[in-house]
């Protein structure tokens, strides 16, 4: 499937700089077929592109060793931590080294007493959560895939805690970052606040590897709640699930998840995941906090969901009942893709005020049932954030066609709203022409500072813009 990946221009690896790197590297420099498959492929629709080789990094003193080979010949290097991004992010466009940072993967310090920790950049959230899970500790950000930290920082990653714990740009206190020069900076201490100069951090947050590469990570965390409430509710239509949630949020009640699917996405999650919910439309909901503060907060939403068409809630209160749900939630995309035989995915994503979320997602699920393209609804509704999953068939040009003009009309239609082009999958190649469409200008100043940072354009080249 072609997408719009802009290659640009390729140049083979010397021979001496593949010398220099099966002399550091030995078996973890590979240039076999399947890796670098595996390394060139994208969750989604977009064209597979195979870098000329893969480095498998141990260390910081290696990736610094990588930097300044790759500088000196004049080679790109793509970092790659599980490759589940959506919009072609660690795809590498102009060939060169794709850099697999997922055997950095040491939890090295906790810091229970301060609630934050130090990880390198390959840990995956899911067993940065076993390890935390003997001292009371948790890290909420849970992107739909078990994707690494350092990824997730890269992408500015949230997920269905969002609503009350944040995104990455929230729970990343501190950066160990490699240049392009080959320098190593730490960019913060581990204090929870500082006026201390630039905030790099968070320039490095969500710049998808073009501006350094992340080799250790200092996290914020959060005590497990003393007590934690899942519901799924249905409701007789899209429209009361949405203004339960804004309403939800307008009276202030702090939801720790709350997450829309529509009907269509109902039935694929039942046939996925073995469920029999009502096909109808649904929120998944989650509350946090003491037992007391808690049955407030369901008090409220049970009463705002009544009013709107909700239908009694289904609790799921141990914790093996929760991970199930949860776990049907996170697997909606491939259940969403795979309603279609032999279909792929086309997913997009974008965020509004919360004021005109209900009129987004109306006017959206209205272009959807008009479309020939299976699609279904879900998303992050608590912070104005949801996507829309097309399962396309992968041999027929003229579904691309459409699914890009329903995403056409729906960014438009967001930015028109004062909303984003991307709430949370980044720009990676996808979305470039609507980060301008988006800043305009700004996107001038985002070039500007990647000049000064990498001059060479040496990391992840083609990715955000074109320079
Ligand atoms: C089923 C499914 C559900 C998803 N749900 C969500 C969701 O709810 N929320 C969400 O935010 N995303 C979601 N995603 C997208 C994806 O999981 C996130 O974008 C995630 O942050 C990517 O992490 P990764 O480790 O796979 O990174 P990769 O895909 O390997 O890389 C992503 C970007 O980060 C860069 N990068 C990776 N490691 C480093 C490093 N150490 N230093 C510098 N740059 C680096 C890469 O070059 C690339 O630009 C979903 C994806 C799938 C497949």
């Amino acid at each position: 499937m072609a997408g719009t990946v802009q290659s640009g221009e390729r140049k083979p690896l010397p021979a001496s700089l593949v010398g220099a790197l099966e002399e550091r590297f030995a078996d973890r420099f590979q240039r076999g077929e399947a890796v670098l498959g595996q390394h060139g492929a994208s969750e989604t629709h977009f064209a597979t592109v195979l870098p000329d080789a893969v480095v498998f990094a141990y260390s910081t003193e290696e990736v610094v060793a990588l930097v300044k080979l790759c500088a000196a010949a004049d080679i790109p290097i793509v970092p790659f931590g599980a490759g589940t991004s959506i919009e072609g992010n660690a795809a590498p466009i102009r060939g060169g080294i794709s850099l697999d940072m997922s055997q950095m993967d040491r939890v090295l310090a906790v810091h229970a007493e301060d609630f934050d920790c130090v990880v390198q950049p390959g840990v995956r959230r899911e067993e940065l959560n076993v390890h935390l899970r003997d001292q009371g500790l948790f890290f909420p950000i849970d992107p739909g895939a078990n994707a690494t930290i350092g990824g997730m920082a890269s992408t500015r990653a949230s997920g269905t805690n969002a609503v009350r714990y944040g995104t990455m740009k929230d729970a990343v206190l501190s950066l160990e970052v490699v240049t392009p020069q080959g320098e190593v900076i730490r960019t913060a201490r581990r204090a929870r606040k500082s006026a201390a100069g630039y905030d790099l951090t968070r320039l490095y947050v969500g710049s998808e590897g073009t501006l350094g590469i992340i080799t250790e990570v200092t996290l914020r965390l959060h005590p497990v709640p003393d007590t934690i409430s899942a519901a799924v509710c249905s409701f007789d239509t899209l429209g009361g699930a949405v203004d339960t949630v804004v309403q939800s949020i307008q009276c202030a009640v702090p939801l720790a998840r709350v997450e829309i699917l529509d009907a269509k996405q109902m039935t694929a999650v039942n046939r996925w995941s073995k469920l029999d919910y009502p096909e109808a439309p649904t929120l998944f909901f989650e509350f946090h906090g003491s037992a007391s503060h808690v049955a407030e907060q369901v008090e409220t939403v049970k009463m705002l969901a009544e009013a709107n068409g909700g239908g009694s809630f289904g609790w799921s209160n141990l914790p093996e009942e929760r991970t199930k749900l949860w776990r049907a939630r996170h697997e909606a995309y491939y259940a969403a893709v795979n309603m279609r035989a032999g279909a792929i995915g086309w997913a997009t994503d974008v965020c509004v005020p919360m004021s005109r979320l209900a009129e987004c997602i109306a006017e959206t699920h209205a272009d959807l049932e008009g479309a020939s393209v299976p699609a279904t609804i879900l998303g992050h509704v608590g912070d104005g954030n949801f996507h829309v999953i097309f399962s396309i068939d992968p041999d027929a040009p003229a579904e691309l066609d459409e699914v890009e003009a329903i995403n056409a009309k729906l960014i438009e239609r967001a930015l028109a709203m004062d909303g984003t082009c991307t709430g949370e999958h980044g720009i990676g190649i996808g979305k470039q022409e609507w980060l301008v469409a988006e800043l305009g200008g700004a996107v001038e100043q985002m070039r500007v500072i990647k000049r000064a940072m990498d001059p060479q354009n040496l990391l992840n080249p083609g990715k955000i813009f074109v320079l």
